[in-house]
């Protein structure tokens, strides 16, 4: 797949209502085709950018542009944009077929054309003999998908999602998260996907935005946000981390010393200068994933370290312990992921174990 042409642009976009700055200067590029997902916690401004990019809402500064072109002033209803909401928003007396045609019946086209297209939308989301019914008469993953062949059948430059899946049951929301994707691939359209689920973000997204407060805190694909948080807040907030304060030391072959209440720990620097660039004695945190953490073996040389098992918990394929390690004064809690099948019963509560990371699998971030 290629994503390489900008779809749109926000330069420098800020937001204030009254005196009160909700967005600082977003800087932000949409790729032709691609499923971006903004994620962030509640209140961070993701609702926030999508009213300003959908219209609803006008910039306080910056710009949006489309193609190049600024629309920053253009009117909501000249915009190639659909929106799809948590809460659907289907008008109840109008029948499914009703509600997915209303877009293409207000711009007055042929009545064959709309039934053409309506009976194609309808397709698509899997929803063709339910053409008759009323949204009363829908559950509501089928309502959602009611909303989404409305948003489609215009078919926009770009569909803009609100938590469009918060409402559903997890098994639904699993089932549309698939089918949201598999449908997004099937029409090219781009998708502007916002959630505060972490977990649906790494899913769905060809890229995450990660806000945060009202700033983007990183943009990259799910795979580089894992491993390579920029940040305190995205290695925190980006799946289950383990993070270790401590100072920077010396830098060397592409790993950097880092010392910590678990001692002196090496982690990769490569390909990041500004960490290759960090003075000498700045705090950082040394970051590692539960799965990165093992018993240490004979050959492990570094980033070795002593623990107590605190506590084991089964959660299906994944087993995680958690170890406190470092000395009284200044205990860590740790995560470790276990394989259940392999090593899952292997520890005990208050067992005394000696562990490592590899330090390639360690990552580090400023303080
Ligand atoms: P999110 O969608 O990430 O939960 P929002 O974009 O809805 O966040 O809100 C960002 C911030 O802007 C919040 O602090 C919220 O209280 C504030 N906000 C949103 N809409 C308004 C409004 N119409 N008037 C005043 N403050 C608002
Ligand atoms: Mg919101």
């Amino acid at each position: 797949m290629s994503h390489n042409t900008d779809l749109l642009t926000l330069r420098s976009a800020t937001k204030s209502y009254g005196s009160v700055p909700v967005l600082h200067g977003i800087d932000l590029s949409i790729r032709d085709g691609e499923f971006l997902t903004v994620l962030g916690p509640s209140g961070s401004g993701k609702t926030t950018v999508l009213r300003l990019i959908g219209g609803l809402e006008p910039l306080t500064s910056g710009e949006i542009r489309l193609d190049g072109q600024d629309i920053s002033r253009m009117p909501i209803n000249k915009r190639p944009f659909n929106t799809v909401f948590q809460d659907y928003a289907l008008f109840p007396h109008l029948t499914v077929a009703g509600n997915v045609g209303y877009g293409l019946s207000v711009r007055h086209l042929p009545r064959k054309e709309i039934a053409t297209r309506v009976a194609e939308a309808l397709d698509l989301v899997q929803l063709g003999r339910f053409a008759e019914r009323f949204p009363s008469q829908l559950s509501g993953g089928q309502r959602q998908r009611v909303a989404l062949a409305r948003a489609l059948i215009c078919r926009p430059r770009l569909v803009l999602l609100d938590e469009p899946l918060a409402a559903l049951d997890l098994e639904l929301r699993r089932q549309m998260q698939e089918f949201l994707k598999s449908i997004q691939r099937e029409v090219k359209t781009t998708f502007l996907f916002v959630t505060h689920d972490q977990e649906e973000a790494i899913g769905m997204a060809d890229r995450i935005c990660v806000m945060e407060a009202g700033y983007i805190r990183q943009l990259g694909s799910p795979h580089e946000l894992y491993y390579r948080p920029n940040c305190e807040f995205v290695a925190r907030f980006f799946g289950e981390n383990n993070l270790v304060a401590g100072t920077l030391g010396s830098v060397q072959d592409g790993l950097r010393a880092i010392d910590t209440a678990l001692g002196r720990l090496l982690c990769s620097v490569e390909g990041q200068p500004h960490l290759q660039a960090a003075a000498t004695g700045a705090a950082a945190f040394a970051a590692f994933r539960p799965e990165a953490l093992r018993v240490a073996s004979a050959g492990d040389k570094d980033n070795r370290f002593s623990g107590t098992i605190a506590d084991v918990a089964f959660a299906g394929s994944s087993t995680m312990a958690t170890i406190a390690a470092g000395g009284e004064a200044s205990r860590q809690r740790l995560k470790m992921r276990l394989a259940s099948r392999v090593e899952g019963s292997a520890f005990t509560a208050a067992e005394n174990v000696t562990l490592a990371f590899a330090p390639r699998e360690g990552h580090l971030v400023l303080a």
